[in-house]
């Protein structure tokens, strides 16, 4: 008890110098950083990034207008039910939290991993429960080269669970944020495959049969339409996984009546 509050104070402490000698700013609303140690984005942005709450869709966690027992899915899920059994996400990919995602992302602050994991873990307790393993979505080798990390496998990492790397990009298309919805689909369909090209080399079980009666949970940063989740639930699916769960840091939220 004496020891965490020592350190609650040393933290205190050294939170006020870093102020003192740095200043350093918020990297959204450029506010004086009351606590910099806790990381580049301050409480009050935070506070502001918007969750999603409930009614949601039962199967890809989007929000409904209305909830109706007999009917918990959304429009889309209803039409084509996804690949994946249950999906959520840490809030909507709107407003603050867009912008921190951009600047984790595109602003190379890797250090809010952590924090947007916290995050997904509130929204994901449903999606985490009894998984093996978490799954990063793989980002294409020259993209994850020049910005010098794959953001879905730093997200995967900081959630604290096995990280099992299972799935590779089998074929390369054009960036699906560069595709209008009814394409994006088309565009990520057989796109990713279970194992490394050099898989015959690699010691241990191999991908699939790691993935084999597994329940497994794919991370990503933002899920948009859900198409490139969908495929890498097919391809763990394909690989023998029992069951696939999808858990992302942000959600474009786009039903808004069924
Ligand atoms: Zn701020
Ligand atoms: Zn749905």
């Amino acid at each position: 008890m004496i020891g965490a509050r020592l350190s609650s104070s040393t933290t205190e402490l050294a939170n006020h110098a870093v102020r003192l000698l740095l200043a350093p700013s918020c990297a959204l609303c450029r506010d004086t950083l009351a606590r910099p140690l806790a990381g580049p984005i301050c409480t009050g942005c935070w506070s502001s990034v918007r969750r999603l709450t409930p009614p949601l869709c039962a199967r890809c966690g989007d929000s409904l207008a209305s909830w109706r027992p007999a009917d918990p899915c959304c429009p889309r899920c209803r039409r084509r039910p996804p690949a994946f059994a249950l999906a959520r996400s840490g809030g909507r990919y709107e407003g603050a939290l867009r912008e921190i995602v951009h600047a984790f992302k595109y602003g190379g602050r890797r250090a809010l991993a952590g924090p947007l994991c916290s995050l997904m873990r509130m929204s994901g307790h449903d999606v985490l429960v009894g998984a093996d393993a978490v799954v990063p979505v793989p980002l294409h080798p020259w993209r994850a080269w020049t910005r010098g990390f794959n953001q879905a496998d730093d997200l995967a990492c900081a959630l604290g669970a096995p990280v099992w790397r299972l799935l590779r990009r089998a074929r390369h298309g054009p960036p699906q944020a560069s595709l209008p919805a009814a394409r994006r689909r088309a565009n990520v369909r057989g796109a990713f495959a279970v194992g490394g090209p050099l898989a015959c080399l690699s010691i241990g079980p191999s991908a699939s049969t790691r993935a084999r009666g597994s329940v497994l949970v794919l991370v990503d940063d933002v899920m948009t339409t859900g198409a490139t989740l969908d495929a890498c639930a097919r391809a763990l699916l394909d690989a023998g996984a029992r069951e696939v769960r999808v858990l992302t840091a942000a959600r474009a939220v786009r039903a808004r009546s069924d």
